[in-house]
């Protein structure tokens, strides 16, 4: 049977465009996803060893101050009251993160009062010359002063982007959170929390519906051929892999994984443990047990994963754009050339080439939903799906 749209990816982007239409506009939605999984980057599954929930692309912590992306999410999920916070390691002791007035006293060594804290980094992000020259080394001293600067930004920074920070524009950074209270969350969002029974049983509850068939494990770009042309098509995977690299590759950074269970019940203390020194080769370890602490997993062993970053080859999962001056050009030739492809919309952190949090991934989708497909579908299915590069959708 001819679907009434087809929906590429089956992360965030993809499942609420899919829920929708199939529970708003009673639409038979094909959805496929290369991936052997529902779910995207945020698919949650349970360590057969130790009974662990863990995140297989990262940890996923989800918060939001967008009330309509909450309430639709509640449909599908009841979420815990996990509130997220990270400390940094930083020789051989440790401070909380985003640097907070916590912070300030612990590396200073000296109780500070919010005036004094200011008056300190006042003096410190003075240096002269330090504001003009453009790189990420001088933008960040200009924010945080050089001493703040040089302990948890500058080697975190190294290993992120294995690059002198000297040599990074520093475009990277346009703020970096200095809090002058003790305030310790690390997200400062109305909303936060984690599914009860973890992302990937959410994203089942979403995409529980007869009108949605699945198709895992196929790559869309190789059968598209088979479908009609007018079918609608919502595409979320890399733009530059839709038109076969014609304008050119477009860079993304990704991130090696590695995973070790160990003998201990608590390994860390906590969820994320950042590491700002160069000697210590990942970023930052996670510790997946912190996430669910109201599950009291019985095993005795716990689970860790420290990351390491590095720029994504072809074959590797694309996670973090680098969005470069001469990717952003690229970028905006695909745009272009996505005009010419009226009946398929291009979106999702993949489809529009840019780092979504999961709530702008669901808000951009409930937008496209309304503003361009509920239309285009009320009215008759007649016309072109989109006008201009991306149905005008941000
Ligand atoms: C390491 C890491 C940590 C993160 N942590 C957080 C966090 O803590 N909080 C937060 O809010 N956000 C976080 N994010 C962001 C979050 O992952 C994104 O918001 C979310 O993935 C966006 O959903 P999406 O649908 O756009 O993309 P995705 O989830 O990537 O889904 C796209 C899907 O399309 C599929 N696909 C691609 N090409 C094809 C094709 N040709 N045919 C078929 N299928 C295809 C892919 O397999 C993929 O499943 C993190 C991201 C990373 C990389």
């Amino acid at each position: 049977m001819t679907p009434d749209l087809i929906v590429v990816g089956c992360g965030f982007y993809g499942a609420t465009v899919a829920e929708r239409a199939a529970s708003e506009l009673a639409l038979s939605v094909l959805l496929i996803d290369r991936r052997d999984h529902i779910g995207g980057n945020a698919f949650s599954e349970t360590d057969p060893e130790t009974g662990i929930e863990i995140h297989r692309y990262g940890p996923h912590l989800f918060h939001t101050s967008n009330e309509a992306v909450w309430r639709y999410l509640q449909r599908f999920a009841r979420f815990t009251g996990y509130r997220h916070t990270v400390y940094a390691r930083h020789r051989g002791a440790t401070y909380p993160m985003p640097i907070n007035l916590d912070t300030m006293s612990r590396f200073f060594g000296k109780a500070m009062s919010p005036d004094e804290a200011r008056q300190l980094i006042s003096v410190q992000t003075a240096e002269p010359g330090i504001a003009a020259s453009g790189n990420l080394e001088d933008k960040a001293i200009s924010l945080v002063g050089r001493p703040l600067y040089e302990a948890f930004i500058r080697d975190y920074t190294w290993k992120q982007w294995q690059t002198d920070p000297r040599t990074l524009p520093e475009s990277i950074i346009t703020r970096l959170p200095l809090r002058f209270t003790f305030e310790n969350r690390y997200f400062a969002d109305t909303y936060e929390g984690l599914p009860e029974s973890g992302y990937t049983q959410l994203f089942a509850r979403m995409l529980d519906n007869p009108r949605i068939a699945i198709r895992l494990g196929v790559d869309y770009l190789a059968l598209r051929h088979q479908f009609q042309p007018e079918v609608p098509v919502i595409y979320t995977g890399p733009i530059d892999r839709f038109f076969a690299g014609s304008q050119g590759w477009l860079r993304w950074r990704t991130v090696d994984f590695e995973k070790e269970i160990i003998d201990t019940e608590d390994y860390q203390g906590c969820a994320v443990m950042n590491f700002s020194d160069r000697d210590v080769r990942y970023t930052r370890s996670v510790e997946y047990r912190h996430l669910y602490p109201e599950r009291r997993y019985v095993s005795k062993r716990t689970i860790v994963v420290r990351e390491f970053p590095r720029e994504a080859a072809p074959s590797d999962e694309p996670f973090y754009p680098v969005g470069a001056t001469e990717d952003r050009e690229i970028y905006s030739r695909y745009r272009a050339l996505s005009a010419k492809h009226p009946n398929v919309l291009f979106g999702g952190r993949l489809g529009t080439y840019r780092y979504l949090d999961m709530h702008q991934a669901i808000a951009s989708a409930l937008k496209a939903f309304e503003t361009v497909l509920k239309p285009w579908f009320q009215n008759g299915r007649t016309g072109p799906l989109k006008r201009g590069p991306e149905g005008g959708q941000s």
